[in-house]
């Protein structure tokens, strides 16, 4: 089977969060299990730069106005559709965000062109490969089913999976005219409250939906979770899907990470006192036996920050330590810096991204809070599970899927992996925290919890089989 995959990020190449790092895994998994993946993406300077010269395939003259050429590139794994298309992917700054922060004016177009791109390959545009079904992730690649419901070749079976349904890429209805659609695709797909939304165009048009757990699939069906989207989701609900991500556990192996002071397993836990050591210096935390706890997370609402930021002179209170890495709100930003400067030894904050420091964090704490407003299924988690780092995490979507509670039946039975609250307040995550310090002071039922989770399966292996489970579905097969 032959699958196109459209998406705006993929990691190793260009990442700001999870979507790339699904977009960058999948494709391998799959292959395993027989399934060719082609991942089509923008040519970013960062993109360009690691595919290094590449072997042009077509050259798209007109794409909304626009001249591409697809180039053709393997890199670590992936076989990759490049689109070199200079004047809208050659720019400083992020995938999405000038160099100032702002989100590009064009945006709209950027991903229309992708999604064009997609449209034109998954209707045979390329003479030697024809994908069977095409697989689009998110609002950046949300117009391919647009596209090809409303062209005159035949489309194929097109799978939509929404990595979070609060980024929707809704744009004024003036820019309608210039994506070349007929009038009443506006009616039918991709009005919303008088706007263009790209992700209600792939919702309405998209064979079927995917989310990525089952928690947040029954989630975006109310108002609560759907982000006003909850009523087009709600209309294709026999069509919808929750399948929870899996993590790189070559990359993620803490018996053979690199990025980490000592490597260790589940027979040799021990070792991981070295790891919080390095962690401890490098945050310049007091070298003592209280828990560590982490958070590496964008800065923002959603992820609950500002509810972090509530607690911290509570979490000290109680004896813990924390360290914080990441980037976001400007307002968060500065609470969790003035947080560190109010508890030297006791709490750390590094600001901006940094992969390898990631991974020693999860080596070296002693649990990972997540206190997520929402969160479609979350990776920080896994990783947490696989690196003996508790999850503390808020019970909603995939992380709800992902971490048993460690309540009293779950500890009897042995397979409690971390700690879960309802609430996302301060009083919730304070009580949350208590309980974690509880139980991590009781060092047998810790290192037990601890155990559990790195037992725990988070490999691509069981959720590449549904996803081809549910493309055979898709083609008829199934
Ligand atoms: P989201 O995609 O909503 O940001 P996820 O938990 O699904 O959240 O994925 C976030 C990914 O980004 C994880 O791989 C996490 O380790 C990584 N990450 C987030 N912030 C940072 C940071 N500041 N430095 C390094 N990695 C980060």
């Amino acid at each position: 089977m032959n699958v196109l995959s459209v998406t705006s990020e993929v990691y190793p190449l260009i990442k700001t969060g999870g979507l790339a790092d699904v977009a960058g895994a999948l494709p391998l998994a799959l292959d395993a299990l027989g399934i060719n993946t082609r991942t089509l993406l923008p040519g970013y300077p960062a993109v360009m730069d690691k595919i290094g010269p590449a072997n042009p395939l077509m050259h798209f003259p007109d794409l909304l106005g626009e001249a591409a050429t697809l180039l053709a590139a393997t890199y670590e794994g992936l076989d990759l559709l490049v689109l070199d298309a200079p004047s809208l992917y050659q720019r400083a700054g992020g995938p999405y965000l000038d160099p100032t922060g702002q989100d590009y004016a064009d945006n709209w177009k950027r991903f229309a062109v992708l999604s064009m791109a997609g449209a034109e390959i998954a209707q045979g545009a390329l003479n030697d490969w024809q994908p069977d079904l095409v697989h689009v992730h998110d609002w950046q690649a949300a117009l391919v089913p647009v596209f090809m419901r409303y062209s005159e070749k035949p489309e194929i079976p097109s799978l939509l999976t929404i990595h979070n349904i609060a980024f929707q890429g809704q744009f004024p209805a003036n820019i309608l005219p210039e994506l070349q659609l007929p009038g009443h695709a506006y009616w039918e797909a991709l009005e919303y409250h008088g706007t263009v939304s790209y992700l209600k165009g792939a919702i309405v048009t998209a064979h079927a939906i995917s989310t990525v757990s089952p928690s947040y699939a029954e989630e975006i069906l109310e108002p609560a979770y759907g982000m006003g989207l909850e009523g087009v989701v709600a209309s294709r609900a026999d069509s919808l899907h929750g399948i929870v991500n899996g993590i790189d556990i070559e990359a993620w192996n803490p018996a053979k990470d690199a990025l980490i002071a000592a490597s260790y397993g589940v027979t040799t836990l021990k070792k991981r006192s070295l790891n919080r050591d390095s962690l401890s210096k490098h945050f310049g935390l007091d070298q003592d036996n209280s828990p560590i706890f982490c958070v590496i997370s964008r800065l923002t609402w959603q992820k609950g920050m500002d509810v972090l930021a509530e607690i911290i002179d509570d979490l000290v209170a109680e004896g813990g330590k924390l360290v914080v890495l990441g980037s976001g709100e400007p307002g968060l930003e500065w609470a969790l810096k003035t947080a560190a400067n109010r508890h030297p030894g006791r709490v750390g904050v590094q600001l901006g991204y940094n992969e390898p420091l990631s991974h020693l964090m999860q080596a070296g704490s002693d649990a990972i809070i997540i206190p997520s407003r929402f969160e479609p299924c979350g990776l920080t988690q896994l990783y947490g599970l696989r690196y003996g780092c508790v999850p503390v995490v808020a019970r909603t979507g995939g992380l709800n899927d992902t971490i048993i509670d460690a309540n009293t039946a779950a500890l009897a039975a042995k397979v409690a992996t971390g700690i879960q609250f309802a609430a996302v307040t301060a009083d919730g995550l304070k009580q949350a925290v208590r309980r974690t310090i509880r139980l991590f002071n009781d060092t047998k039922t810790w290192n037990q919890i601890q155990k559990q989770g790195m037992k725990a399966d988070v490999s691509w292996e069981a959720s590449a089989q549904a996803y081809v489970h549910l493309y055979h579905r898709l083609l008829g097969k199934g």
